[in-house]
């Protein structure tokens, strides 16, 4: 074997062959080449100083491609200084450079009789040049890099040979400020192969993102990112502007807003195309374009909407992807029961309802005469409308349901109904438009009764009366039948009369006798129904003979006995003013005469739905005041309702001192149901009378703007007071607060009212502290409330605020309203925390329905805490009733040393909600622990009202006793008689397991 290590060199160069990677070179597409001794196939023409040190060699890689390779191997020769420099290299816009060198290096072991000169490294260095200095160059310019070694220098074959290892090393130059750059070798007495060089610099490439194009960049030699902003591609349009970051590793980072494809545009392989035939899209967006909906086209590409089918339309507000729909065919099956001059129709709903739900029928009356036409007897048909007061029930138009009842017909008269059904696009195709007719004739039918009887002239003997023809004669009136007859006679005996016209006058009657009388009128059909019956009296017998002196006793007795009645009538006039000004101090008492079918027990007030009532304007008036809107004087405004702003401001009534009032107007431009809603909440509070109930002062409807008036709370809303007041109430005042809401929620619950919306917004607070129940409405109440969300079956509902039965299954009631005020209850231990702080809706209902409950705010008293804890009892029947937290408040206030056992929250975190089953065992150990630990009531002070002295007599403590310190709820008395027996065991027999 030649040992001559440059030929070894050579022969291991050919077995590089093996390890070169073939052409053509994918490089990663974020760097840029500057330099690739690979692509060069010619002379790379690189400068060797001296001639004797680096030489250019060719070789072929396995593709036998030709390579340009440097070697140098003076391993035998003492003091090697061989340099190899490169071309000049512009920098074009890089700023950090990446040098990568290909090399094989023989470790100085396997080349055998070397003498000790041999070495293992190289160096690398480079020199910046603003333009091509030529072939000249000096060594002491160039700056080093590195010195490279090489990770290895052999591999072991599976067959225990060693071949060369081609080595990768890449090095990083920069930040370089000249227009280019040399790199120079430095071989001091190695066996190197310079396979290739590579000089690189790394660019974020081109891309898009979000349908945004970013450009080709150069990242910074610092640290620092390049933001670089991104225009939206063809057809799209931005939504919040496109950004990215370019990294110094060339890789693009954070990618920020986006570009969303035009209508008739769709998303497709980073790109806004246009919609297929037969596609559209009709908002901006990236969702796909979609089949055109049925009895719809769309012939070209890009289409926002599609067209409808011939004779289909759509309606306004049918949404795109909606089908295209036609008029409804006719009604069928028309049937007719005439009874007299009434008539009730019944159809069937059309075959063809045109594709649509919106069905409503329409029903128009006509009435027709048959006219002989030019003598003929085979007359034709002629129609007019029917008369205005022919009455439909429920109505003539927009009739949800297939049956109409026409009445006040003329009797024996042909009439025509046609029927038709339309649906929201009828009006769009009035030639399509169909409906079915039906022909009848009224019955012939009996006179209505005489409604209205005058008395003309009364005479002893006699009496003249008139009337007026009934309403309806259905025909003409033959004559009308006059029947009397003595009151006291009880129509035992009577009088009949006849008379052609409306007048008569009956004679023969006794002086000062009370008489009944009723007519009826007669047609050809006979007789109709009766009037109503009509009382008379004949005037007194003046015939009796009196002497001039005791006709002066009369005249005295006479004028004495008026005087008296004069006297009785007044003294009545008077009382009975006096009872009805003292009665409508009470409203309830009031009420107890409406109708409406609600049923009402004396002595229990209960709250009337403004709902029921068929017109809503009557109930605001049946509960509400009307002032005058000069009465009222409005200074600022405090806050926004949903109708309005709502102001403060004066009211002054007649004979009344002013008071302050806040004063909820209706913004212009309202809709009836906005007025009918508006005023809905006057309706409500108006019925309620309670010092924790906001007090309704009146309205004003008959002068715009409409206008609800209510007591005036200087400290505004419960919540944003409490924030606003953080930590600067005692305990007392915060207990008397939530008393007094008890206290109102109690009036209400005992009323039937359920409130829905209890929540410390809804609370309003006066200048002392005292807190009112306020925001009544029907189902606005929660529309206007902007805690109110959605949920799943449709309504809304303030989530955080209501309990789970109610989220679920809608199902509000009073005790719905208890878990409401225990909400309430937290919110004000905790100053107006948001309950469950940022949690989603969905956790918070989720977490509930786990069973987790809000931990107990910071400082809070045991007693307050569990009394929440009670009102967030999952069966509802469980949770207290108002009346008993009213009183359990009201021991509290009594007991003040008790609000001092607080619940412990110093070692929770903040936003931890308690899982109940693990939070409600007190553990047991020496006495005052257990008092310390029992978060049921504030023992220690609460246990003064029952008298014992020792753990003995505690163990005995009953319910009954308990309910003498204010425990009322069966929850608490259990846990504590429990806990109590569990402390007397632990006494007698050792430790209890917990
Ligand atoms: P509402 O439409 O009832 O929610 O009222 C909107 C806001 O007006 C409330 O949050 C209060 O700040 C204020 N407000 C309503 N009623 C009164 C009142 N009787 N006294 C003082 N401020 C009120």
């Amino acid at each position: 074997m030649d040992c001559n290590p440059r030929s070894l060199l050579f022969v291991l160069l050919l077995l590089l062959s093996c390890v070169i990677p073939a052409f053509p070179v994918f490089y990663p597409p974020n760097e840029v080449n500057l330099l690739d001794s690979k692509a060069s196939q010619g002379e790379l023409g690189w400068i060797s100083y001296p001639s004797h040190g680096w030489e250019e060699i060719s070789g072929v890689d396995e593709h036998y491609t030709p390579i340009r390779t440097f070697q140098v191997c003076n391993v035998m020769d003492y003091s090697q200084n061989n340099w190899l420099r490169t071309n000049w290299i512009p920098r074009q816009s890089a700023q950090k450079i990446y040098v990568e060198l290909k090399f094989t290096l023989r470790d100085c072991n396997s080349i055998p009789l070397v003498l000790g000169t041999c070495k293992e490294t190289f160096n690398l260095l480079y020199l910046e040049a603003d333009d091509d200095q030529g072939s000249h160059f000096q060594e002491h310019q160039f700056s080093k890099i590195d010195t490279i070694a090489a990770d290895e220098s052999f591999t072991q074959t599976d067959l225990g040979d060693r071949i060369l290892k081609l080595n990768t090393e890449v090095r990083e130059v920069g930040p370089m400020t000249k227009k280019g750059f040399y790199l120079a070798f430095q071989d001091v007495g190695a066996c190197v192969a310079l396979v290739s060089v590579r000089v690189y610099f790394k660019k974020c490439p081109h891309t898009v993102r979000n349908l945004a194009s970013f450009p080709d960049t150069v990242p910074m030699d610092s640290q620092s990112l390049v933001e670089v902003k991104g225009s939206c591609v063809n057809h799209s349009k931005e939504e919040e502007p496109p950004r990215m970051y370019c990294s110094t590793e060339g890789e693009w980072l954070v990618p920020i807003g986006k570009c969303l494809c035009n209508p008739g545009y769709e998303e497709r392989s980073s790109t806004c195309q246009t919609c297929r035939a037969g596609f559209y899209k009709s908002t901006l967006g990236n969702m796909e374009c979609s089949k055109c909906p049925p009895h719809s086209f769309a012939h070209h590409e890009g289409s926002l909407h599609c067209g409808c089918e011939k004779n289909y339309f759509r309606a306004e507000g049918d949404p795109a992807s909606m089908a295209c729909t036609r008029p409804p065919s006719a009604p069928r099956n028309v049937i007719s029961s005439i009874n007299e001059t009434s008539v009730i129709l019944e159809w069937s709903w059309p075959e063809d309802t045109g594709g649509r739900r919106d069905i409503t029928f329409t029903v128009l009356c006509k009435r027709c005469r048959a006219v002989a036409a030019n003598g003929s007897s085979s007359g034709t048909q002629r129609c007019e409308p029917c008369r205005s007061n022919v009455r439909f029930l429920p109505r003539a138009m927009g009739l949800h349901n297939t049956t109409v009842t026409v009445g006040d017909l003329l009797a024996h008269t042909n009439y025509t109904f046609e029927i038709e059904a339309q649906n929201g696009v009828s009006s769009l195709a009035p030639k399509m438009r169909q409906y079915a007719a039906v022909t009848i004739t009224t019955n012939q039918a009996a006179p209505s009764p005489v409604a209205v009887i005058k008395k003309e002239k009364t005479t002893r003997s006699s009496v003249s009366l008139s009337w007026q023809e009934p309403e309806r004669p259905n025909g003409i009136i033959l004559d009308y039948e006059i029947k009397y007859y003595e009151k006291e006679e009880q129509e035992t005996s009577y009088t009949i009369l006849r008379a052609r016209g409306c007048n008569v006058t009956l004679n023969g009657l006794k002086p000062n006798t009370a008489y009944l009388l009723q007519i009826r009128a007669r047609t050809a059909a006979g007789y109709g129904a009766s009037s109503p019956t009509f009382q008379f009296e004949t005037s007194p017998d003046s015939a009796f003979s009196i002497s001039s002196e005791s006709s002066q006793v009369v005249l005295i007795a006479i004028s004495s006995a008026v005087a008296i009645i004069l006297l009785t009538v007044l003294l009545y006039v008077l009382i009975s003013r006096f009872c009805c000004r003292s009665k409508s101090k009470h409203p309830d008492e009031k009420r107890l005469h409406f109708g409406n079918g609600h049923l009402r027990l004396p002595g229990i007030r209960t709250y009337v739905d403004p709902h029921t009532y068929e017109d809503p304007s009557q109930a605001v008036h049946e509960f509400a005041k009307e002032l005058d809107a000069s009465c009222i004087a409005i200074d600022k405004v405090v806050g926004a309702g949903e109708f309005g702003e709502v102001c403060s401001g004066r009211l002054k009534l007649p004979s009344k001192k002013e008071i302050c009032v806040a004063i909820k107007t209706l913004k212009g431009g309202y809709t009836d149901k906005q007025r009918r809603d508006f005023l809905s909440e006057a309706s409500i509070m108006g019925q309620f009378d309670h010092p924790n109930i906001i007090r309704l002062e009146g309205v004003v409807t008959r002068s715009k703007p409409v206008m609800i008036v209510t007591e005036y709370m200087e400290n505004g809303s419960l919540d944003s007071f409490l924030r606003k007041h953080d930590a600067q109430f005692t305990g007392i005042q915060l207990v008397g607060m939530l008393r007094g809401i008890a206290s109102g929620m109690k009036y209400l619950s005992d009323m039937g009212y359920v409130h829905r919306d209890l929540a410390a917004r809804n609370i309003l607070v006066n200048s002392n502290l005292v807190c009112k129940v306020s925001d009544f409405g029907l189902s606005r109440v929660l529309e206007d409330d902007p805690e109110a969300a959605y949920t799943t079956r449709g309504g809304k509902i303030p989530i955080r605020w209501t309990a789970p039965e109610a989220i679920a299954y809608r199902k509000f009631t009073s005790a719905s309203d208890a878990w409401s005020y225990g909400i309430v209850l937290w919110e004000v231990m905790s100053y107006g925390e948001r309950p469950y702080w940022e949690m989603s809706n969905q956790d918070v209902i989720k977490a509930v329905d786990e069973g987790y409950r809000l931990p107990p705010p910071m400082d809070c008293p045991a007693t307050l805490y569990q009394l929440m804890l009670d009102c967030w009892q999952k069966e509802r029947n469980n949770r207290p009733k108002f009346e008993q937290i009213v009183s359990i408040l009201d021991k509290l206030i009594r007991n003040p040393g008790s609000l001092k056992i607080t619940a412990n929250t110093t070692s929770r975190p903040a936003n931890l909600l308690l899982d109940r089953s693990s939070s409600e065992v007190p553990s047991v150990g020496t006495m005052g622990d257990w008092m310390d630990g029992m978060r049921t009531l504030p023992c220690k002070e609460a246990f003064s009202g029952v008298s014992y002295s020792s753990c003995d007599t505690l163990a005995k403590t009953s319910t009954e006793d308990l309910k003498k310190v204010g425990v009322t709820i069966v929850g608490p008395q259990k846990k504590i008689v429990s806990s109590l027996k569990a402390l007397d065991s632990h006494n007698k027999n050792g430790p209890v397991p917990v």
